[in-house]
């Protein structure tokens, strides 16, 4: 069996940012585990690092990104350019690919925001999977926008941020994906565009599991007529620490150590991964915030996190002299180890989806703070939903963290949260189990891939 899977060779392409990059990486991995041969195809724009990865080949598609365009433009509009400039080049390569290819090629699996692999897919007549690298309850809300502008929920306008959507309990419009950028449009058009190829593709694979999405998945199931493959947490199928090589900064492992001497679940830890940016205000209240909470903290302080600032240039004389030790600064943390850490007690997060994801397998109750995009429903799942955070909800300003801080640590619903966040480590575990429901969806992705491998070979 493990050696017919050596024959089929699976090609897989991740969409060029970190919180993309890292499940399908993860992804490629159990499916190498499962005996199939991998092939990333990677644009030249934050490309991967092929040494992490010997096991696999790699294969740049070439975008056509300009440096000043990368360092300028937004994640939308850099995905919208690679959407059109990588199809020429991924026809070529798979041109070459197909024609000489001694292995099957059973199917590609591309993430969802690459839409224009569909069409490129349908030339070639090769099935197509989706990885949806973000959770099922928000994408549900993104095949709903037509429906949600319809209903005028959406462009969300302040003036109806308390009402409840209607259909989507427990969401207020101010929970509905928003995206700041100099052309809105932008971004419901590329979601409208993404969902509709997710919807013509042979399956759709989720780094999510049954357990903790389960109202969300079973209507994707009613609304889409494709296999649904809710097979996550993928990074806790794989050996611990092999996420790191995912990463595209270096994490700084010298907090490990600083977490060594503090004490059980006391410390917080602040990251608001990849992509999202602070106002040097906004830096300074969290800073303040988190000083006069009295808890030990953790912070990663990522190149371009606080705008117009370099690290911490904007904290005013003696302040860190004053923490006394009592917090800690990284670029770059190894975040999975970091919230495996038994000191940590809390993960400040702008729920970006794999930190929720990890925070959810750690057991880690979350402080959060969402910024764009799927972020404000996750966060609202993670504080209303499953009952693991809650939600800074009024104007980023120190006394308000500080009340926060305290709420999740020692308030009087600290004890509660952190009962939910165990039971739900719990379920996180459970499903990968064998009889897990992750487990039997990974059983049939596999043997799904495999059928339609027999069925190109019995064509041909
Ligand atoms: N991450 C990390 N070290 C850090 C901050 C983040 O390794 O200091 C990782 C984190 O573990 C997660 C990813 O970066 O896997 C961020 O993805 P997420 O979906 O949470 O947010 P995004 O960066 O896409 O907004």
């Amino acid at each position: 069996m493990e050696e017919q899977k050596k024959e089929h060779r699976l090609l897989l392409m991740p969409s060029p940012l970190q919180g993309h990059i890292t499940p399908l990486l993860h992804l490629a991995q159990i499916l190498f585990s499962k005996g199939f041969s991998i092939t990333i195809l990677h644009t030249l724009y934050n490309s991967p690092d092929p040494t992490s990865y010997p096991q696999f080949s790699f294969h740049a598609i070439p975008d056509g990104l300009s440096e000043s365009e990368t360092a300028t433009l937004d994640a939308v509009n850099l995905t919208d350019l690679i959407n059109i400039r990588c199809v020429h080049p991924l026809k070529e390569y798979l041109l070459s690919l197909l024609s000489n290819s001694l292995q099957s090629v059973p199917c590609f699996i591309s993430d969802a925001a690459l839409h224009f692999t569909r069409s490129v897919c349908d030339e070639f007549k090769l099935p197509r999977l989706v990885l949806r690298t973000g959770g099922a309850s928000s994408f549900l809300v993104f095949a709903s926008f037509p429906l949600l502008r319809e209903k005028g929920y959406l462009p969300v306008q302040e003036s109806r941020l308390e009402e409840s959507v209607v259909d989507f309990p427990p969401l207020k419009v101010k929970d509905l994906p928003k995206y700041q950028s100099n052309d809105p449009e932008a971004f419901y058009n590329l979601v409208c565009r993404f969902v509709e190829d997710c919807k013509a593709s042979s399956g759709i694979i989720w780094n999510t599991f049954e357990e903790l999405e389960s109202s969300a998945l079973t209507k994707l199931r009613q609304d889409f007529s494709i296999p649904i493959y809710p097979i996550g947490p993928f990074h806790k199928l794989l050996l611990t620490g092999s996420a790191s090589s995912a990463s595209l900064l270096t994490p700084d492992k010298s907090c490990m150590s600083w977490l060594d001497r503090q004490e059980h679940k006391s410390v917080v830890y602040v990251s608001f991964g990849s992509i999202a940016s602070i106002s040097e205000d906004e830096f300074l209240e969290i800073a303040w915030g988190l000083s006069d909470s009295q808890q030990p903290f953790l912070w990663v302080i990522r190149p371009g996190l606080i705008r117009d600032s370099e690290w911490l240039e904007a904290l005013p004389s003696g302040f860190l002299e004053n923490l006394g030790g009592r917090g800690y600064f990284v670029k770059w943390a190894p975040q999975e180890q970091v919230l495996s850490h038994p000191a940590v007690g809390a993960f400040w997060t702008h729920n970006g989806w794999n930190s929720t994801l990890e925070s959810i397998c750690e057991g880690v109750p979350m402080i959060c703070m969402p910024c764009f995009a799927d972020q404000k429903v996750n966060a609202k799942f993670a504080s209303s939903v499953w009952k693991v955070g809650v939600q800074l909800e009024n104007k980023l300003e120190r006394g308000e963290v500080e009340r926060t801080i305290q709420k999740v640590m020692v308030g009087d619903g600290a004890k509660e949260i952190r009962e939910n966040a165990l039971n739900l480590k719990e379920k996180a575990s459970a499903c990968l189990r064998e009889g897990g429901s992750s487990h039997c969806f990974l059983d049939s992705l596999v043997s799904d891939i495999l059928s339609v491998a027999s069925s190109a070979s019995s064509d041909h």
